[in-house]
């Protein structure tokens, strides 16, 4: 089955919301083996919307629409693709009571505003697709020649939602059984270049067993995405926990999680596993470790807290380096990175400490110290590990690489406690 997805906002065409709708149905429907095989954006106006979905039915017959079912001026959604159809709009009362109800529930006092009445609007013919996510209802319409458009709400939380819910199970009636999917899994990787992870995977660099394998870098690390395609959903599951197992045999530590997985949230809970305290020492990432760490919901149990370190006198007085490492070693410096880290717990009095040191640029740079050079040190229980690694990018880039290997290095302390750096 070819589907188009058509999604609809100016907001979209201006650059103020990022399409993340289209995003997730290609991720989604691909999942049961639908292939996109074009994604569209138009503007909020009544023949925007109808020409880019009538030019999108042309070509394959099936189009999802998301955006414009909402209750305001600009949400003619509905009305140009009934159009389309050649069909005219009624009011659903069962809707409007429903509405009405969620008003009232609400705590509206009097009716409902006026303007709501445009969401029980529906083209004659039409399917309503249940929103429990919304008070916006989507809208299945299609005709006797088998064409059929899927419109679905702008909200991304409704939209996946409703994706889950109406949309998936109704295509992949539409589909049949015997259909075969496009099935990835996601290995994310950290501390190694893109260019240094081929030579790591060896035969599995450019895929191997009928998977293609892509290489994602971000800021984060390179993500390694193996992809199957034209197989059963079974058969394809089978054939990625074979091959998620070869690559991660041959990439070993560098591989921290899978799929979407954050390495702050997985440090903590192996901190929690160890009931282990955390407490973090930064100079050059001025509070992002912290941050990264307090974002999880639930941290409170494992961070304690930290300081930021900045001036070379907070390194001094906050966290008891020694003058002399400073003066001898300087600021940037293992040595320094070294004491911030047993300073820190042992004045939190903490299982774990980890402190950062580096030059984020763009000044401050040196021929022996260029920008980014970033020195992490993570103090375990009074066994200490440092590390010096040169990171790349500007100034917030090497502000967030630097924060995420020294995540990286706590994790490979509590998962590999011998391994050298
Ligand atoms: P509502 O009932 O809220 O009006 P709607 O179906 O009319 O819903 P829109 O008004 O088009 O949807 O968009 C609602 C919100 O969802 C807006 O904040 C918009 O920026 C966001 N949004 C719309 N389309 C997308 C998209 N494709 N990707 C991400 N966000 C989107």
């Amino acid at each position: 089955m070819n589907v188009e997805i058509v999604t609809i906002g100016d907001e979209l065409l201006l650059g103020f919301t990022i399409d993340t709708n289209a995003a997730h149905l290609a991720r989604e429907l691909a999942a049961i083996g639908v292939a996109i095989v074009r994604r569209s954006t138009c503007g909020d106006g009544a023949d925007d919307i109808a020409s880019a979905v009538r030019e999108a039915l042309d070509r394959t017959g099936a189009v999802i629409t998301t955006g414009g079912l909402g209750p305001t001026s600009d949400d003619l959604t509905k009305p140009s693709i009934a159009a389309i159809f050649g069909r005219a709009m009624r009011l659903d009362e069962a809707i409007l009571e429903n509405l009405k109800g969620r008003w009232k529930a609400r705590g509206w006092p009097g009716d409902m505003p006026i303007a709501n009445r445009q969401q029980a609007m529906i083209p004659d013919g039409a399917t309503v697709l249940a929103n429990r996510h919304g008070s916006a209802p989507g809208i299945w319409l299609d005709d006797d020649a088998g064409r059929w458009v899927a419109m679905l709400p702008g909200v991304p939380r409704e939209m996946r939602g409703m994706c889950a819910d109406v949309l998936l199970p109704r295509v992949r009636e539409r589909l049949g059984a015997n259909t075969t999917v496009i099935a990835s899994r996601t290995l994310r990787t950290t501390g190694v270049a893109e260019s240094a992870l081929p030579e790591l995977l060896g035969p599995l660099a450019s895929g191997f067993d009928g998977l293609s394998l892509a290489y994602l870098p971000g800021w984060d690390g390179v993500d390694l995405r193996l992809t199957c395609r034209g197989h059963m959903a079974a058969e394809a599951t089978a054939m990625l926990d074979k091959g998620v197992a070869a690559m991660r045999e041959r990439l070993g530590a560098t591989v921290y999680g899978n799929g979407s997985d954050d390495l702050a949230a997985l440090v903590l809970q192996l901190l929690r596993d160890r009931q282990m305290t955390i407490v973090v020492a930064e100079s050059c990432t001025g509070g992002m470790l912290g941050a990264r760490l307090t974002a999880i919901p639930g941290s409170s149990d494992v961070v304690l807290g930290g300081v930021i370190a900045y001036a070379n006198e907070v390194k001094e007085t906050q966290l008891g380096v020694r003058a002399a490492t400073l003066a001898t070693y300087g600021a940037v410096s293992e040595e320094t990175a070294r004491e911030m880290a047993s300073g820190a717990r042992s004045r939190f009095n903490a299982d774990v400490a980890v402190a950062v040191t580096g030059i984020a640029g763009p000044d401050g740079g040196t021929p022996e110290k260029p920008v980014g050079t970033i020195c992490i040190a993570v103090d375990v229980q009074g066994a200490v590990r440092s590390v010096r690694p040169a990171v790349v990018g500007d100034r917030d880039e090497i502000r967030r690489r630097s924060a995420q290997a020294a995540l990286s290095l706590v994790r490979r302390m509590l998962v590999h406690p011998s391994e050298t750096p």
